[in-house]
């Protein structure tokens, strides 16, 4: 096992990594930028670094920092979080040239998933069923792209190679638009991702987000850990997600956790992954629109079903040891619930940054609350608006909810706006509770 690990990331998932590094005998490095000198873990790490300012592309984002700090204070492994760095093949790649484990996927795999046209490609390959489309980057001929998108039939939509974030997609519902809008999405890929290639597929009018996490050591086992549904969204950005997804029967549940284990046993995957599908509610089928080579926001409700710790197997992995589950011992066990609470105002979704005057934390059985915020904290305007997470756990879905409801009542945070009073209403409308909504769901809800 490692001795020591940098943790390249802030808020409530480095916090998520120090916890885990503890429980594990590992000593810890927080690099951090400057306004982010009070955060929780930093305080808890053995050491702690000063990498730079703090806007993200001059800290947390700045890859020679990164190692250099893992080199000042001798590690032996960096583990990047999500977000910022975590998904970065050339990180990955120098993190490894320089003598340091990456706590992720190979950069090669990581550089495939990046590419969406190609890990869709290879994900067919594989014999995972995609949402079909243009089987490859749109072409420049213009007569072309109006041929596929009559084959593919409306409404499609136009997807950057290289998104990510919920951000570079755009639907067309008829020809009128296509030319302008794959023009559109080529140029804001272009500036966004600094690759203008940009894909088609269908756009299915009211599919459910569910995706499965797999976990894949580096002695060729691998193992899936069920399902999440993350079909509460705003913007394509995961607002609730639980599991398992209800109406999943333990039939599906096997044979699409089937599909991944195959899928990563054929490109080799190390690490934790998810597959990310969109479930057609008119027939069940399931169509993979992404993996992420990293952990994920809403790792916690696996965790909570399964009794498995993500990121101690990820550690676990990175260090060259078997998975300490089979899949045969894996059990899911009641259900979870998670709540992204944001620092924005509940109704208009503008960024909320300050000082943190108050702040009370709920409690009780099944109740989990990941976040680095604390009375008297202030958040800063740098990053995603994300402080932290709230995970309710009960033996099924009604028990889940009644207790994230009744901590959803508990929770203050005062000094600044969130999105707590979003996720009560929500939780008391009589449709999200019946449970099976799609990713329209929750855009409908708020323009009542
Ligand atoms: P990102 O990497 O930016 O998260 P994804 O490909 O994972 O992009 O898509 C994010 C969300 O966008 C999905 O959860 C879904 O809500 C919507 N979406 C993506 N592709 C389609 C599609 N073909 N049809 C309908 N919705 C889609």
């Amino acid at each position: 096992m490692f001795d020591k690990i940098v943790i390249a990331n802030r808020g409530e998932i480095a916090l998520r990594i120090q916890r885990a590094c503890r429980e594990l005998g590992i000593k810890t490095v927080a690099v951090h930028s400057e306004p982010d000198r009070d955060l929780t873990h930093v305080k808890l790490a053995n050491e702690s670094v000063c990498i730079g300012p703090g806007p993200s592309d001059q800290s947390y984002l700045n890859i020679p920092a990164v190692i250099s700090a893992a080199e000042v204070t001798d590690a032996e492994a960096i583990h990047p979080g999500y977000g910022f760095l975590s998904e970065n093949a050339d990180f990955a790649e120098r993190v490894e040239k320089s003598g340091f484990v990456f706590i992720g996927p190979r950069p090669e795999t990581i550089r495939l998933m990046g590419d969406k046209v190609a890990a869709k490609a290879a994900m067919k390959a594989a014999g995972v069923p995609c949402v079909p489309g243009s089987d490859g980057a749109l072409p420049e001929d213009e007569d072309e792209i109006r041929r596929l998108a009559r084959e593919i039939g409306y409404p499609v939509i136009i997807k950057a190679a290289g998104g990510g974030g919920g951000r570079g997609m755009r639907v067309v519902h008829t020809e009128a638009n296509l030319l302008s809008s794959v023009n559109l999405t080529r140029a804001e890929a272009a500036k966004a991702f600094g690759n203008s290639m940009v894909y088609m597929e269908k756009f299915l009018e009211t599919p459910r987000h569910i995706e499965f996490q797999v976990l894949a050591d580096a002695h060729g086992n691998v193992i899936h850990l069920g399902e999440r549904d993350c079909s509460v969204q705003r913007r394509h950005q995961k607002v609730i997600e639980e599991a398992p997804a209800p109406g999943i029967s333990e039939k599906v549940r096997k044979q699409m956790g089937e599909v991944v284990v195959k899928a990563c046993k054929r490109i080799h995957y190390r690490g934790a992954g998810t597959f990310e599908f969109l479930m057609d509610t008119r027939d069940g089928k399931f169509y993979f629109i992404e993996m992420n080579t990293r952990v994920q926001v809403e790792h916690p409700v696996t965790e909570l079903i399964t009794g498995i710790d993500i990121v101690k197997e990820q550690i676990r992995i990175a260090a060259g040891l078997p998975l300490s589950v089979r899949q045969e011992d894996v059990r899911f066990q009641g259900h979870a619930i998670e709540c992204r609470i944001n620092a924005e105002d509940p109704e208009r979704f503008v960024p909320s940054p300050g000082r943190i005057t108050g702040y009370h934390v709920p409690g009780g059985p099944g109740i989990r609350v990941d976040s680095h915020i604390y009375a008297g904290y202030t958040v800063p305007p740098y990053y995603d608006s994300m402080i932290g997470k709230l995970i309710a756990h009960g033996k099924d879905r009604d028990e889940a909810l009644a207790r994230m409801r009744s901590a959803l009542t508990e929770f203050v945070v005062d000094g600044i706006k969130t999105t707590i009073p979003l996720h009560r209403r929500i939780l008391h409308e009589a449709t999200y509770i019946q449970g099976g909504v799609n990713i329209h769901y929750l855009e409908g809800l708020l323009s009542q």
